[in-house]
């Protein structure tokens, strides 16, 4: 009787190991999981984690803290969990930075995006042109005539080199042929504040976080960086940059969620899990539409969707940074 007993509790634990889960695993989480952020609070990567840290809460039944460790356009806190501990409880949030920085920076604190399991995509939304209040600059047209007349006079806000809105500045310099002085920051969060403050005088940044401010009255806005005009109330009268005249711009950003390599499949299943009912939660696709924010809903919600289309982001990027020949160290 003793000996059947022991078989049945082996084979229920050679049963479990072999689907690949341990006590552990189905435990997991039993303690609270962290979201770096790796930009500093109050921009668009902070808000799009905090919204989403609410969802997986209610989804994991857990703590969802969200850490900034901003610096270095994201790579500092990139590489703050590709060194973390491979069991689901430190995160990454990261944009499209994830998929450009390999190409752009000579050398990183990290491999790579093979130092990383692809979790899903969370979301994608365009950028806007916007400028500080005083600007005398209305539209678009006259604000290119303004830097045209004397291009030294402007510069330009960034989040750091690799962020969404450096790289957004320099397509724009690219397509209107000219050379603004960039200002970088360790996040869109102070980077608008001093655009707010009058400190600084052009930004190209996610709808994200100039939506609040287009609304209230915060900032001049120019246009935006989507292929069509955009419908939300605070944006639908802005022109796009391709009907502007500069031919076929158009910038997206999107964002994905990561854990380190080596991550037990188990815990990256109920992750995965988790966060495809996140962007199910009706909260968070209403608090992303009123900010111009798509949630993803297509295949790239699956790791093996999101590895795939990080990985032809990786290529278009690289062609692109090999062709402007500007790196970073
Ligand atoms: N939006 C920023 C960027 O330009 C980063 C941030 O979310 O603060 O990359």
């Amino acid at each position: 009787m003793k000996n059947i007993r022991r078989r049945w509790v082996l084979t229920g634990v050679a049963m479990a190991l072999g689907a690949g889960m341990t006590a552990a695993h189905a435990e997991f989480p039993d303690k609270p999981v962290t979201l770096i952020v790796p930009f500093a609070a109050g921009g668009p990567s902070d808000k799009i984690a905090r919204d989403l840290g609410e969802a997986l809460r209610k989804k994991l039944n857990q703590t969802v803290i969200v850490e900034n460790v901003g610096g270095a356009g994201g790579t500092l806190g990139t590489a703050r969990v590709a060194k973390a501990p491979p069991d689901g409880y430190t995160l990454l949030v990261r944009h499209i930075g994830f998929a450009t920085a390999p190409s752009l920076y000579r050398k990183l604190p990290y491999k790579g995006v093979d130092d990383f399991a692809c979790l899903g995509l969370i979301n994608e939304a365009p950028s806007t042109l916007i400028g500080k209040p005083t600007l005398p600059a209305r539209t678009f047209d006259e604000l290119r005539k303004y830097i045209a007349a004397d291009p030294g006079r402007l510069n330009l806000a960034h989040a750091g080199v690799g962020s969404a809105s450096q790289l957004c500045g320099l397509m724009l310099q690219a397509a209107m042929k000219t050379t603004i002085t960039s200002v970088p920051y360790k996040g869109t969060g102070p980077a608008m504040t001093d655009l707010m403050g009058g400190q600084v005088d052009l930004m190209c940044e996610q709808a994200t976080n100039a939506v609040p401010q287009i609304e209230g009255g915060k900032v001049k806005a120019y246009a935006v960086t989507s292929a069509q005009r955009m419908t939300l109330p605070a944006l639908a009268n802005l022109p796009t940059l391709a009907e502007s005249g500069l031919k076929d711009f158009s910038v997206t950003v999107w964002h994905g969620l990561y854990a380190p390599k080596d991550t037990p499949a188990p815990v990256l299943r109920k992750l995965n899990d988790a966060l495809k009912a996140a962007l199910k939660d009706p909260d968070l696709i209403k608090r992303s539409e009123a900010l111009g924010i798509t949630v993803i809903t297509d295949g790239r919600v699956e790791p093996a969707g999101h590895r795939h289309f990080v990985e032809t982001e990786v290529a278009r990027w690289k062609k692109v940074i090999e062709a402007s020949g500007s790196y970073a160290d």
